[in-house]
């Protein structure tokens, strides 16, 4: 069960004051899918942790209404030009509020892994809001941003290498491209190799054969 909270944020791009809601607690069940995706009983938690601000489109997490948030004035102009258009009456999606957010983030020039991990929540989302067009595209705007975080230095500890590089291979799975979901399940035992405690991370191993073997079947 989901447990939210009414928080009254500021927006720190045009200052308007608004409500929105806050998730207390939460808690899965029956297990995570094979791309990682948590599900609670009742209502899903991903659409309440980001926030967007009905006047403009600033989208964030709790820390991104707080004096932390990074706004230039770069950053204040993009968001009236491209984001603030689209704002009309009625509430967003949480894939339209993950997917601002994303574009915020890369604004303001975070890395990489950061705005992947917006865009597969925006994917997540879909599922729930039933768009299957939607999920593809957010699948592929992640799996591209994952695969910037792997290729660049640092981006991806080697701690996280093996269960990113598996994503990667399980995201283009189920986009449908089975040539490339192959070869990044394939460079999963490379990454478990490098990994400080192989043995750890033998189970990635064992799921990338899995949906490696069985492409087209087993959609946990
Ligand atoms: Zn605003």
């Amino acid at each position: 069960m989901t447990t939210l909270q009414q928080v009254e944020l500021q927006c720190p791009i045009c200052e308007t004051r608004f409500r929105s809601q806050t998730v207390v607690s939460t808690n899965s069940f029956g297990g995570k899918h094979t791309d990682f995706h948590e599900r609670a009983t009742g209502t899903q938690p991903l659409p309440y942790l980001i926030h967007t601000c009905n006047r403009c489109g600033y989208s964030g997490a709790d820390r991104d209404f707080t004096e932390e948030a990074d706004v230039s004035p770069t950053l204040k102009e993009r968001v009236w030009n491209e984001l603030a258009p689209s704002i009309t009456s009625g509430t967003l999606t949480g894939s339209e509020k993950y997917e601002a957010a994303a574009k915020i983030a890369e604004w303001q020039g975070m890395e990489a892994r950061h705005i992947a991990d917006l865009y597969i929540r925006a994917a997540w989302c879909t599922v729930d809001e039933g768009d299957i067009e939607a999920e593809r595209y957010f699948r592929r705007r992640s799996v591209w941003k994952f695969v910037e975080a792997l290729e660049s230095f640092d981006g991806i500890t080697r701690d996280e290498r093996p269960v990113i590089t598996y994503l990667v291979g399980e995201l283009w799975r189920r986009i449908g491209d089975l040539t490339q979901a192959c070869k990044w399940f394939g460079k999963v035992p490379k990454a478990v190799a490098e990994h400080e405690d192989p043995a750890s991370r033998q189970w990635v191993i064992d799921a990338a054969r899995q949906q490696r073997d069985n492409p087209r079947e087993w959609f946990g």
